[in-house]
């Protein structure tokens, strides 16, 4: 067989460790072309030495013994590869993404603000180019396996766990500590996406990623809690089969499906899936009065526009100022809404608009510290 030529984009950070697990296992399914790594230069040269990747990139200096790039967009238009992992966090990953697609590379995503920052963009660029967009998010990899023809699909139904603070109150997640906050009961996740999986706003941005990935209305996607997270997601066609699909929480499953669709291997499991020893599963509505920023997320989705770009960029130098003890966890809710209040909101914005307004955003948010 063919190795599958593959370069990750944030090699050292929580995906990209697994994904060099995944890659580990499958050896002889995969050839790393590149890894690209960020500020833990020395993770990067171990990584290196281990999978010999033909250069590696990172922002500051070189990596011995190693061609080392200083840009990651030189990755991306690369024809070698067959598919890149973006697994960089933030902002960072749209134009690597967008460079990727333009090349007729297909795309293994796990970085949601590529979505939810310029989904418009992405996806019309990428069905333009015939390129593969596979979602590595547990969700939205769950709803990629279960759906065979979307216009028969009538409802996506995402599930969520319900983080740290599922039977805590408002004065619970008020009073709560960065520790408290940092818990996460099923996932293990960098530190900005647990606290976004606490306050919830997590699930809000995997709603406008599945509406930007399988075009769905927003009033066709549903938030189900599941505590045990089991069910990753599930559809509802039209005829009201439901198909769910269903595994052990384990990020290394949906990061292997991402990277080896359409087929199919013997992967990572530490033991094999057991109805019965699962016994129970769980779900139940998500509370909208406690968790605001679930709500929000769907009327910034449903305004569109540069409108999810003011909800991501608040949301996320709020968490970073949460992380730093400036603001209490509630407040990423009250600095959210006051962004979104006095955001003039632009249709169909430009890359280099979109860049622009979380520019803008950010500035106006760490004013508000
Ligand atoms: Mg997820």
């Amino acid at each position: 067989m063919v190795k599958r030529r593959i370069s990750i984009l944030g090699s050292t950070g929580s995906i990209g460790t697994q994904a060099l697990e995944v890659i580990e296992k499958l050896q002889d399914k995969f050839e790393i072309i590149a890894l690209a790594g960020g500020n833990n230069t020395e993770l990067l040269q171990k990584q290196a030495e281990k999978f010999k990747p033909k250069y590696v990139c990172c922002i500051k200096g070189k990596i011995p013994g190693f061609k080392t790039i200083n840009d990651i967009n030189e990755i991306c238009s690369d024809k070698e590869n067959d598919i890149i992992l973006v697994a960089v966090s933030g902002k960072t990953g749209l134009r690597p993404t967008l460079t990727a697609i333009e090349n007729g590379i297909d795309i293994a995503l796990a970085n949601k603000e590529t979505l939810v920052m310029a989904g418009d963009i992405v996806m019309k660029k990428a069905k333009n180019s015939g390129v593969n967009i596979i979602p590595v998010d547990s969700e939205h990899c769950a709803l990629h396996q279960c759906i065979k023809d979307i216009s028969k699909v009538d409802k996506l139904i995402i599930t969520a766990s319900g983080g740290p603070f599922l039977r805590k109150t408002v004065e619970d997640m008020k009073n709560s500590t960065i520790e408290q906050a940092l818990m996460h009961p099923k996932w293990k996740m960098g530190k900005k996406i647990t606290i976004d999986s606490a306050t919830l706003v997590n699930k809000g941005l995997e709603v406008i990623e599945a509406h930007h990935l399988f075009g769905m209305d927003y009033d066709d996607i549903e938030v189900v809690v599941h505590p045990q997270s089991i069910v990753h997601s599930a559809i509802e066609y039209k005829d009201g089969s439901v198909i769910a699909q269903i595994g052990l929480p384990s990020m290394h499953i949906p990061i292997q499906y991402a990277i080896s669709y359409p087929e199919r291997f013997e992967g990572i499991k530490s033991k094999s899936f057991s109805f019965s020893e699962i016994a129970r599963l769980d779900f139940e509505k998500p509370d909208l009065n406690k968790f605001l920023g679930l709500k929000m997320a769907y009327e910034a989705g449903k305004l569109g526009g540069s409108a999810t770009v003011c909800f991501n960029s608040a949301n996320e130098e709020a968490v970073f100022a949460f992380l730093r003890g400036v603001i209490k966890l509630y407040d990423i809710y009250e600095v959210i809404s006051k962004m979104m209040e006095s955001h003039n909101i632009i249709q169909n914005p430009s890359i280099d608009e979109i860049f622009e307004i979380d520019n803008e955003i950010r500035i106006k948010t760490k004013e508000l510290f």
